[in-house]
């Protein structure tokens, strides 16, 4: 009975290595030379245990029964040589990493350079990566956390290292920012070393965090207006600098929900008037202008920023003008000046011909109308008295 038993388990176990071998056959020559590829990585591999084979078939007489043995043998070994060498990459990547994350313990496969390597990563352990950091973490040997619904690993003091460096870098910026602009945007990118992208997730929220923490301060310290950009004012260049950043579908969701919440702005009071006293009393801002006094940022946010100038002071009345890649703000009382007569769009400047002022395009228009006209021998009146044509009127 018990015997039968061991013959069944035997013959399962010689199709399963059978499957293997024909697996690496595969990957590596096709045929003879395949099994013969195999038959001397086994070898390279389990130089005792084929030397014993060998030794067992000679002595017994018998080929099936070593052979089952054998193979019984070497999966044992190669799964024990995997389960070691991904125990030895998940401590390593932790000492290298401070901290690791589940998702990176639960992919670690064997090494590639060992010539086994389909072999064990057939008969690996699945995801022993994570079992060994779990094993470690139950002894308190190491620390696990899970943040943002993404658990991690890490040594001793680690974990707050980390945070501690994000904050201080977040805090450096976001005091820059302030200082020279009076202005964050939750749009700020912020400049944090990082090699290793399953720490990402991790960062981004301590960035969040950090961020919140100061806007706190912020408000409590001093005077500031926040504001939110609506999700549809979003330019297309942030939306993709974003998504270049996006690693993971959980990234994704994220942009995804920040896309359509909007971006909040923080912007200080006292800064502000004083920036504005450098635009009041014009009839045209450009855009320069505005990048100069609140630092090169998205459009809509600017356009937020010149909308609150608008709110809170009635001299700074200015309305955003987009032209392709133009764009420029005109005071309230300067629109009808710097309207062309024939597309009624306002331009930065129109010139004046005849009772009428035009932009450039509508101009070249009239002229060509005027050229062809005249060709057809049709009477033209070209204005050409005061102000003399190609003259602009500066406003
Ligand atoms: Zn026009």
């Amino acid at each position: 009975m018990g015997t039968a038993i061991l013959t069944i388990i035997g013959i399962l176990l010689v199709i399963g290595i059978i499957y293997l071998i024909l697996k690496v056959a595969m990957g590596a020559l096709v045929g003879v030379g395949g099994i013969a590829y195999v038959a001397v990585m086994l070898i390279r591999c389990f130089p005792i245990l084929s030397i014993a084979l060998v030794g067992a078939i000679v002595y017994s007489e018998d080929v099936i029964a070593p052979v089952l043995l054998y193979a019984v043998a070497v999966v044992l070994l190669t799964r024990r040589r995997a389960a070691k060498d991904i125990k030895e990459q998940a401590f390593k990547k932790l000492e290298e990493q401070g901290i690791v994350s589940e998702h990176l313990a639960l992919g670690l496969e064997p090494s590639e350079n060992t010539p086994i390597y389909i072999f064990a990563k057939a008969l690996q352990p699945k995801g022993y990566g994570k079992k060994v950091l779990d094993k470690a973490a139950a002894k308190h040997r190491i620390g696990t956390k899970t943040c943002d619904g993404a658990r991690y690993y890490f040594d001793e003091g680690e974990w707050e290292k980390l945070a501690s460096r994000v904050a201080n870098e977040v805090i450096a910026t976001l005091n820059n920012q302030m200082q020279k602009y009076g202005i964050i945007s939750e749009n700020m990118s912020f400049n944090i070393d990082n090699k290793y992208s399953d720490l990402r997730g991790l960062i981004d929220v301590h960035i969040k965090d950090s961020f919140a923490h100061y806007v706190q301060r912020i408000m409590d310290e001093r005077d500031v207006i926040s504001e939110t950009i609506p999700a549809a004012r979003n330019s297309m260049a942030v939306v993709e600098a974003q998504i270049r950043r996006i690693q993971s579908l959980k990234e994704f969701m994220l942009v995804k929900n920040r896309e359509r919440e909007g971006v909040k702005l923080f912007i200080d009071k006292t800064v502000l008037t004083e920036k504005k006293n450098y635009l009041q009393g014009r009839a045209v801002i450009e855009e320069k202008d505005v990048d100069k006094l609140f630092g090169e940022r998205d459009l809509a946010e600017k356009e937020v920023i010149m909308n609150i100038c608008s709110a809170l002071w009635k001299d700074m009345d200015y309305k955003l003008v987009e032209h392709d890649a133009d764009h420029f703000w005109i005071h309230a009382t300067a629109v009808d000046k710097h309207t062309c007569a024939d597309c009624k769009e306002v331009y930065k400047s129109v010139e004046k011909y005849g009772k009428n002022q035009y932009c450039k395009g509508c101009l070249t228009k009239i002229h060509e109308q005027e050229d062809a006209d005249e060709a057809e021998g049709k009477s033209v009146r070209r204005y050409i008295s005061a102000p003399p044509p190609g003259v602009k009127i500066e406003m």
